[in-house]
Parts: structure tokens; sequence; C-alpha cells
């Protein structure tokens, strides 16, 4: 079995705790307007095609730096649940630890299959609103909700995610909206609001993409501080 992966990372530090092997696949149902990685999105035009093993191997490589784990981002990593599944089993028998970044949208039984053997679950919620969900993502909300919800249910390590966009997810009411949302939920360790950027701008032209959000100016620090004070008076972990 192969993975369809668009690359990977010896010393990420933003994927969950600790320095990390990060994974990035190749794939992703969703269209976000602010994608940092549009080059994910069709599976097909994956860079590298690996077996669990032969990624292993890599990971191995770096074993002794990586101290934080594995983490599986993308893309959409659910979109390949059993390439993950055999990864993640092999980590799990040398004990480490292993994380996946994801929107949440795929939830079926060999998704369920994987989360038993992830120790954390970065997901990202784009958008509280379901109409504004979809222009932003153009994906529908809803399978994000049930998959927070079966991730209570196993009272699954979670962190949250929210990319902070002006004029698009940084309203004010939908950010109390958020918060009171996440606020229920007691698997939740950590939230983090993720500034917009326009680092990614090139690869929207080299993919001769229409990127909608050229003229939306990058988050200020100010901006962040505000929506985290709105999110931590719900009480969450920020
Ligand atoms: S889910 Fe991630 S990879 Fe997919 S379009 Fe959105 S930002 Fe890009």
């Amino acid at each position: 079995m192969q993975g369809y992966i668009h690359s990977f990372e010896t010393f990420g530090t933003k994927d969950g705790p600790g320095i990390r092997f990060v994974l990035f696949m190749q794939g992703c149902p969703l269209r976000c307007l602010y994608c940092h990685n549009p080059d994910t999105w069709k599976i097909k035009k994956a860079k590298y095609e690996l077996t669990p093993q032969e990624v292993f191997q890599e990971i191995n490589k770096v074993k002794a730096f990586v101290r934080g784990g594995v983490t599986i981002s993308g893309g959409e990593p659910l979109l390949q649940p059993e390439f993950i599944l055999e990864l993640f089993k092999i980590c799990k028998e040398q004990n480490i630890h292993t994380a996946i970044d994801t929107s949440g949208i795929l939830l079926n039984e060999q998704v369920k299959q994987v989360l038993e053997y992830t120790d954390l679950v970065l997901l990202d919620i784009k958008h509280i609103n379901s109409e504004k969900y979809k222009k932003l993502t153009n994906a529908s909300l809803e399978p994000t909700l049930k998959f927070m919800d079966y991730l209570a249910s196993m009272n699954k390590s979670t962190w949250l995610r929210y990319v902070l966009v002006p004029n698009y997810t940084d309203e004010e009411e939908d950010l109390k909206e958020w918060a009171r949302y996440a606020s229920q939920f007691k698997n939740v360790e950590r939230v983090d609001v993720l500034p917009f950027h326009q680092m990614a701008i090139h690869k929207w032209d080299e993919l001769n993409i229409e990127y909608k959000l050229r003229d939306i100016t990058p988050t200020s620090l100010e901006q962040k501080e505000k929506a985290e004070t709105i999110f931590k008076s719900f009480g969450l972990p920020v």
C-alpha cells in the first residue's frame, strides 16, 4: 500500500507538542479561500508515493531529534486512512506519539480505526456559521461538528484551531458563538488562533487558481489578541 504524499518536515514545532516529524498528505476535498497548500488539493499530483514502512524509515533517521512525535497533516490526511492506520500502528509499536491535523470532514469506519491509534487530534473548525463556513471552504460544516462529537464521545485529546481572517472569520458575534460551542467539550485541551498571512500567494499564482483574498491584510497582533480574549472569556484554554 502506498500513500500519496506532498512533503515532509523533520523539525516541526507548530503541529502538536514538542519537535515533530510532520507528514503532509496529498489530496483535499475542501477549497478554503485562505489555503496555504493549494498544491495538495489533487491527490494524483503527489510528489511522493511511499509505503508506510518507507515513511517510517524517514522518521527513524531523525528519531533522535523529533522527540515530540509524528503529525500527519495535509491536505486532508483522512482521505487516506488505510495508509495512516498502518503508519500509526508502526509508530505505536515504537512508542511514538501520534497526531492528526484534520478538517474533520470524513468520519467512517476506517477513520474511526485511525483514531484508535491517534494520541492527539488537531481539529480545524474554520467557522461556526454554516453559510459562512460554506463560503470559506466550499464544504458543509455539519460533518466537522459530527467529528467533534465523536472525539468527545471518545474523550480524545483535541486541540482546536481557528484561522483568523480579517473580514471573513473575525466578526465578534461569530467568535463568541464559536467559543460558546467549543467550550462545551471537556476533551479540548488547547485552542490556537492562527493569524492569516499572504505567504502562499505565489502557490495560487503558479497553479493559476483565482485567489480571492489578495486584498486582505494579514491579521495583526492586536486582532489576534482580541479574538484570544473572547475565547478566553468562555474559559477556553488559549
Ligand atoms: S482543509 Fe487545509 S488543505 Fe484543504 S483546502 Fe482547507 S486549508 Fe487547504
